[in-house]
């Protein structure tokens, strides 16, 4: 076996994917994530979150600690337009 072939057969089957129906939220923001369809040649994750494009594997959420307390960039706006709302609450 090759080189080549060895990398390519660890890509392909790098990361196990959920069933179909399954739901799982972004560990940002908790929003909705979208599964990605398993295709050949697909090396990607399968989750990805419409909101902040980042890609997540079952292992990813399964370990939801490693994103406690760190933003993306779609929670960030959110609280940059919070603050800003709260600043300018006169009205
Ligand atoms: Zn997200």
């Amino acid at each position: 076996m090759s080189e080549q072939e060895k990398t390519y057969q660890f890509l392909y089957e790098n990361y196990p994917w959920p069933d179909p129906g399954t739901e799982r939220g972004c560990p940002y923001s908790g929003i909705a994530l979208q599964l990605n369809e398993q295709r050949p040649g697909y090396n990607g994750k399968p989750w990805t979150c419409p909101k902040c494009i980042h890609y997540f594997s079952e292992a990813d959420l399964d370990n939801p600690g490693q994103y406690k307390g760190k933003d993306c960039d779609y929670t960030l706006a959110q609280k940059a337009a919070d603050s800003a709302k709260a600043a300018g609450s006169d009205d």
